[in-house]
């Protein structure tokens, strides 16, 4: 066993997805304490434009697989073991997505390791240590794997990306897919409705809560939205009461999310919805109530009327 980490990117649609350039901190921090290298595995896609786009301070080779536009649950299981048989990481790493869910267990149960997912930390200190939430992230319990080797998946959003470019060795994986063995495919692509916005990509999120009151209402919001050039996201409940489509939905039960700045608009703060957005880099809050929680995570807070504030903000802006 080399104390090498794998971290297998992610694309979708003709792009690396954010969650690759987490994997490539995470994978770094990890292989930083095991004293091994970092690879990184890009296979199908637009594989020469991913290989740049991830060849980012702190990996040492990437591994390129050329196979097929999209993801496929059985060459992603083929060439990962494969990976892991030549390469024999301590670690693989795969993001806790739909695709990371989907081959994760199966490289597992293939490789006899055991697994752990929707890690929001990871850390060695001579063995594997995860940190998971519970009970909608209230409590924060370690994993501690009694094993070697392992598989994780990671949490998007939990880790900080980088910018800094690197210089990886990049090797084509020599691999024949076993075409007889591939019993999947992608046959097409359905977006949610509204489903031209990612909110998990937006650098600037304006998030409305019930403090709106009613469903005309979110035009007002959604105008310091477009005075910010920012996209327009939600609490649950404004989902739940169908003024805003699911893709829109913040925290736990939505999406992590993770901009530069998010400014919350009539949000109280659940945990359930701070679990989507803790991660945020400057966290605004209007509120009439000052001891609304939201005010325990935000940098700069407004205690006042959204009906007074928001406006006053869209003039400022427009
Ligand atoms: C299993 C589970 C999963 C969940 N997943 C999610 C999730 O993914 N995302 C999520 O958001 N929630 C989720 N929830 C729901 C969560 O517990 C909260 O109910 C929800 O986040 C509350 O939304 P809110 O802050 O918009 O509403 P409220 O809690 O009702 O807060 C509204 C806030 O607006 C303020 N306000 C009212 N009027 C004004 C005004 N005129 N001007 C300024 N401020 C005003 C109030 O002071 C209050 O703080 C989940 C719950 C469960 C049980």
């Amino acid at each position: 066993m080399s104390p090498d980490v794998l971290a297998v990117a992610e694309h979708r649609r003709g792009d690396v997805r954010e969650v690759s350039y987490e994997l490539v901190t995470a994978g770094r921090e990890l292989a930083d304490a095991t004293g091994g290298d970092l690879h990184v595995a890009v296979i199908s896609g637009r594989i020469d434009e991913f290989t740049t786009r991830l060849d980012l301070e702190g990996v040492d080779r990437i591994h390129t697989v050329d196979h097929g536009e999209e993801f496929n649950h059985d060459v992603y299981t083929q060439v990962v073991c494969a990976l892991a048989d030549e390469l024999d990481p301590q670690y693989v790493l795969a993001p806790n997505s739909v695709n990371g869910l989907d081959y994760a267990p199966a490289v597992a149960n293939r490789l006899g390791l055991p697994l752990v997912t929707d890690a929001v930390g990871i850390e060695y200190d001579g063995g594997l240590t995860v940190t998971r939430e519970m009970y909608g992230s209230k409590v924060e319990t370690t994993v501690e794997v009694d094993a070697e080797r392992a598989v994780a998946t990671i949490r998007p959003g939990e880790w900080v990306t980088t910018e800094a470019i690197g210089d990886a060795e990049v090797t084509p994986f020599e691999f024949e897919v076993d075409e007889s063995a591939v019993n999947s495919e992608v046959t097409g692509f359905e977006e949610v409705a509204g489903g031209d916005v990612d909110i998990a990509d937006a650098e600037v999120l304006v998030s409305v809560g019930r403090g709106i009151e009613e469903e005309e209402n979110i035009k007002l919001v959604e105008r310091l939205a477009d005075a910010l050039g920012a996209t327009l996201s939600s609490s649950r409940p404004i989902v739940d009461n169908g003024w805003l489509p699911k893709n829109r939905q913040v925290g736990q039960s939505g999406k992590v999310v993770t901009p530069k700045v998010y400014i919350a608009i009539g949000i109280s703060g659940a945990v359930q919805h701070v679990a989507g957005m803790k991660g945020s880099e400057t966290i605004v809050a209007v509120n009439n109530d000052p001891n609304a929680p939201i005010f325990d995570i935000a940098d700069y807070g407004v205690v006042g009327d959204l009906f007074d504030v928001v406006p006053a903000l869209i003039e400022q802006f427009e």
